[in-house]
């Protein structure tokens, strides 16, 4: 069966005359060429002048048609945001870095000055900047520093129809933001009126219930971008397939060897499923005759650093055809050139939270069917530059069976993190206007979780603990597993197994048919008393190869013990920004305070640290020799010595290999 999507290309699709993308036509097209290319250029003067006369505006256009790299600009560069900072927010953080980069390219700036980004763990931005790429969590976690957004003239809520709980949260607030400095200046209180300008929303969305938005922001007007769609052929499997991976190897082979040139575009559900296509693909790859197109491989997905994906960008080498293997960021976040033929696994993955079958609420990320929204979406990728091709692997009858468009996640996902944030605000969640009501049950399951937690009291007020606590940009129960640890003198240990815990790519690589070897090579980090401990002990371990070792050595490494380097080195990253919170909180993290005994019998050797020390001979415990001790702090004299000492089991320690047992 086939079918054609999308409307025929309109008839000036392009000023510049061509359906190709500069980008694939040659060097010779200079970045401000292909921006005044873009569908999104015809229009600009039109939409400037919109966005002067509206406070919100809704504004719909096909992905890749230039929304969410010019709009900025075009505020920027005709004076719209005075002197105040354009916020574009992102769902997802690879697309707020990704974009940054692409705008600072436009705007010949490097990324952190005119044009920045910031993403959970990592800011790039600074005085000077003034468009500014935010994933939608990092800009309500900035309501709690400054409630009205006070830094910015514009805020661009970007991939909206996603529905994101924070982009939800981001939409309440920004009602009684934009009200607020809506006012005449002198309700507003002295001071600070000079300073306030009116706040302007942008809503932007390639699909999107615009209707829904507009009436939400009391009947905005809604603005289309004309696109450049050409027509894509859909083919759907004539039976249900069990398993999409092998399925989508054959679909994608049977493109490469009988189909023309243009990329291929497969999306897939997560990174596991990515990182095992791209195996096998590269097996197969390897083995075609010399004389067929090669195949270079692009994964992209969520959890990439920034910089990592950008080849996928770039065309592909003569004789070459590029293959990504995309999560569904590739279905309107961020836009590949070249893409002719898309390969449709029909999954994803969703944020599901299990408030009832758990007691006590768990989000989990679950493989699932897609929405008909996201299938077109998908199909739409083939059809940018000229007309493609969508394999679909399912069948027609189960693409009628999806459901329209997914549920927003207020209404399947953990509320505890907002409501605390909300909290710290002076607001209650029930208070809020939100588009879609959340669950009932999820609201006191989150109340119930943070009362638990000591967040908040018997009356439902924000305790000291609670404000801390939100502090943090980590989940509420780590956040009070990380202050919990300042009692117990456990802090960079806790920070450090935190860290892990938080990062988005898993620390322990999961291969089925290995998983023995695997076991075997990772036994030495394994502690007696479970995962957490054995997380420490990997990390430990790997701080120390990173001394010793180049980065070869480094990767080389993890792969001989199946540890995913990704994961630590994100788990680094957020472990020095969670020092810094900690510091605002006196949670030291100077010294060790734990240490072993050495083989000479008399001194003890700190695990955090390099330090060997003995103990202070006013304490107890200083006429016996004790295999492991806890100590409150250190005292130099001629010697360093460990005081306020006590002994501890050493099984706490066993499996953290030393440099010694590593070469063993
Ligand atoms: P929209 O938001 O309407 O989907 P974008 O503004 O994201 O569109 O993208 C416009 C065009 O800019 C895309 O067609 C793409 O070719 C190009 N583009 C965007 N980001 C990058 C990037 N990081 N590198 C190269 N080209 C990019
Ligand atoms: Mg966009």
């Amino acid at each position: 069966h086939s079918a054609a999507i999308g409307a025929s290309p309109p008839s000036n699709p392009n000023p510049n005359g061509t359906g190709d993308t500069p980008t694939r036509s040659g060097k010779s097209s200079s970045l401000q060429e292909q921006r005044r290319a873009l569908p999104i250029a015809l229009g600009r003067e039109k939409l400037i002048a919109r966005i002067r006369q509206n406070d919100v505006i809704v504004l719909l256009g096909e992905t890749g048609s230039g929304k969410t790299t010019q709009v900025p600009q075009y505020i920027l560069e005709s004076g719209i945001a005075g002197t105040g900072m354009v916020a574009v927010t992102q769902p997802r953080r690879v697309a707020a870095t990704s974009l940054a980069a692409r705008v600072a390219a436009e705007q010949t700036v490097k990324v952190g000055t005119t044009v920045g980004y910031s993403v959970r763990f990592d800011e790039r931005s600074g005085p000077d900047t003034r468009i500014k790429y935010l994933t939608d969590g990092m800009i309500v976690r900035e309501l709690l520093s400054d409630p009205i957004l006070s830094r910015y003239s514009v805020i661009i809520v970007d991939e909206a129809h996603e529905r994101t709980l924070r982009t939800d949260l981001l939409l309440a607030s920004l009602k009684g933001i934009q009200k607020y400095r809506s006012q005449p200046s002198d309700a507003k209180g002295k001071g600070r009126a000079s300073l306030l300008n009116p706040l302007k929303i942008i809503i932007m969305s390639a699909t999107l219930d615009a209707e829904k938005f507009s009436k939400f922001f009391n009947n905005a007007p809604v603005e289309y971008i004309q696109g450049r769609q050409h027509p894509v052929q859909i083919f759907h499997s004539a039976e249900g397939q069990s398993d999409y991976l092998t399925s989508a190897l054959r679909v994608f082979f049977q493109v490469h060897t009988d189909q023309g040139p243009g990329d291929v575009l497969i999306f897939l559900p997560g990174q596991d499923d990515i990182e095992s296509l791209e195996k096998s693909i590269q097996l197969y790859a390897n083995r075609l005759p010399h004389k067929s197109m090669e195949v270079v491989i692009c994964p992209m997905y969520a959890a990439q650093a920034a910089g990592q994906n950008s080849k996928v960008f770039n065309a592909a080498p003569p004789n070459t055809r590029k293959c990504i293997l995309a999560t569904n960021i590739a279905e309107t976040s961020i836009t590949i050139p070249g893409v002719k033929y898309v390969i449709d696994t029909g999954k994803c993955k969703e944020k599901q939270y299990l408030a009832r079958e758990t007691g006590g609420g768990f989000d989990t990320l679950l493989t699932r069917d897609i929405t008909k929204s996201s299938a077109n979406q998908r199909a739409g990728r083939a059809g940018r530059e000229g007309s493609g091709l969508c394999f679909r692997l399912y069948t027609e009858a189960a693409y009628n069976n999806m459901a329209v468009s997914a549920e927003p996640e207020i209404r399947r996902c953990s509320l505890t993190s907002s409501v605390l944030q909300l909290k710290c605000l002076g607001q209650d969640f029930q208070e809020l206007d939100f588009m879609d009501k959340p669950d009932y049950d999820s609201v006191v399951s989150a109340y119930k979780s943070l009362w638990l937690l000591g967040a908040l009291n018997n009356s439902k007020e924000l305790t000291p603990t609670g404000r801390q606590m939100a502090a943090f940009p980590l989940d509420p129960v780590y956040a009070r597993i990380v202050l919990a640890s300042k009692e117990y003198n456990c802090a960079p240990e806790i920070v450090e197994i935190v860290s892990v815990l938080s990062a988005s790519s898993k620390l322990f690589v999961d291969i089925s048919d290995q998983r023995d070897s695997a076991a075997e090579s990772r036994r030495k980090f394994r502690h007696p008393t479970g995962d957490h401990l054995t997380i420490l002990a990997v990390v430990k371990a790997y701080q120390e190869i990173a001394l010793a070792e180049n980065k070869a050595g480094r990767r080389e490494w993890c792969r001989r013990h199946f540890l995913n380097e990704r994961a630590l080195l994100e788990a680094r990253d957020i472990r020095d920004q969670l020092k810094l919170t900690c510091a605002r909180f006196g949670i030291s993290f100077d010294e060790g305070n734990s240490a072993l005994l050495q083989p000479d019998g008399v001194t003890y050797k700190q695990t955090m640290g390099h330090t060997t020390v003995k103990i202070h001979p006013s304490s107890a415990l200083s006429d016996r020799k004790h295999p492991a001790i806890i100590f409150n702090e250190l005292v130099y004299t001629n010697q360093v010595y460990a005081r306020g000492v006590s002994s501890i089991p050493k099984s706490f320690f066993m499996s953290i290999p030393t440099l010694n047992q590593r070469h063993s």
